[in-house]
């Protein structure tokens, strides 16, 4: 049976799916969870936090509402933590990347990576899109992705006893250096200029380990990549001196940062204003309903693009979501501080809630 044979896996059922695990994306989980619906979230991303821990994940944030300051790796932490009662399915390292609405009004919803989900609403949470990595536009590249060029690293250890070119210079670059410095027969970092990114006490590592002979750096741009049989044998270099330098490799990885895209989100038939959902703003569905979209992604008339806001917009599309859910069904607004039913769905009371009020 070859792989396009196979049949589809059977699609997980959930109340909720969420595209996008940013901090809106996550806060959705909570407010969904008040009102007893249970969801799953999916990112492209390999971990939570979205723009948070992406691009500022040491920057203070100084504007959630009773927290005077904390990082953008931290906010994402409270975040996961608020969220724990409810045992959100999270699913990292894949894109949402088909939507299709099923003939019993249910979403059926695949990611990139094979997984189905049957979900009654779904609330997109994509933020400014997802996130990619850039690419390695050497000759050859492309044709080596996957088996001896890679964007990401999965399992460290298939690259012990390896001779590594890393190309890059900010944190990921770095760290992965180092990290793979003791397990790699010999790596040789590529980056295209002396300064870097990275920070500092990473870069004085990565020069101690020059100083030892564990590591090498070469300040250029790989320009090319040889094979030997469809193997990757090693890449060319062309380095700030004009020389053309070639060095064994066995495996190339690429850091040069990520960059958003809408991607598929622009593809699902909903109305779009300038790259954002258009969503009304009493129950912030799109244009198609029981499809919400919720934080960076949406646009209305006087739209913020602010985390206070996302965390607005999140709790009134889960009362609509709730509503489409349960037609007919009164939505009653109950407090945290003081409802049973709040507390026993937070867990608090020791017995969880999984049934719909
Ligand atoms: C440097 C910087 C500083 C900032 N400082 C502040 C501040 O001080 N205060 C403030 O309020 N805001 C600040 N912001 C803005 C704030 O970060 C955003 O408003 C917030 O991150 C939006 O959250 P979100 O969940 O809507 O989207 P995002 O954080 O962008 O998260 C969206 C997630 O969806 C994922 N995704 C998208 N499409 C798909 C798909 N098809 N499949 C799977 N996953 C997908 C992405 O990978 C991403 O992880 C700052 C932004 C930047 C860049």
């Amino acid at each position: 049976m070859t792989v396009s044979q196979l049949p589809e896996p059977v699609p997980t059922s959930t109340d909720a799916l969420i595209v996008g695990a940013g901090p809106i994306g996550l806060f959705q989980v909570f407010e969904l969870g008040l009102l007893g619906l249970k969801a799953h979230v999916v990112d492209s991303l390999a971990q939570a936090g979205g723009q948070c821990t992406e691009l500022y994940p040491d920057k203070p944030i100084y504007d959630i509402p009773a927290v005077p300051v904390c990082t953008g790796r931290e906010l994402t932490d409270r975040l996961l933590e608020q969220i724990a009662p409810f045992h959100a399915g999270l699913h990292f390292g894949q894109e949402v990347s088909r939507l299709e609405r099923q003939a019993n009004g249910r979403f059926l919803v695949g990611t990139s990576t094979g997984s189905l989900f049957d979900a009654g609403v779904v609330i997109i949470a994509a933020g400014v899109g997802a996130f990619q990595a850039r690419k390695r536009d050497a000759k050859g590249a492309a044709e080596l992705e996957g088996r001896f060029v890679h964007y990401r690293v999965s399992d460290p250890k298939s690259f012990a006893d390896k001779d590594l070119v890393i190309c890059g210079g900010g944190d990921s670059a770095l760290d992965w250096a180092l990290a793979l410095a003791d397990k790699a027969r010999s790596i040789v970092l590529v980056h295209r200029r002396p300064e870097f990114r990275a920070a500092p006490a990473s870069v004085a590592k990565l020069h101690a380990l020059q100083a030892e002979g564990r590591a090498d750096l070469l300040i250029g741009n790989v320009q090319e990549l040889d094979t030997n049989g469809g193997v990757l044998a090693g890449v060319r270099v062309l380095c700030g001196d004009g020389l053309t330098r070639r060095i064994a490799a066995d495996q190339v990885l690429v850091f040069f940062g990520l960059h958003p895209k809408l991607g598929p989100v622009a593809e699902w038939g909903l109305a779009l204003e300038r790259k954002a959902l258009k969503v009304d703003t009493a129950r912030f569905e799109t244009s198609v309903p029981g499809v919400f979209a919720v934080g960076d992604i949406n646009t209305y008339p006087g739209k913020k693009k602010l985390i206070l806001s996302g965390f607005h917009e999140a709790a009134l599309a889960a009362f609509a979501a709730k509503e489409f859910l349960s037609p007919g069904q009164k939505v009653h607004l109950q407090y945290t501080t003081t409802s049973p039913i709040m507390h026993r769905r937070l867990g608090l009371d020791g017995a969880g809630d999984t049934a719909a009020a």
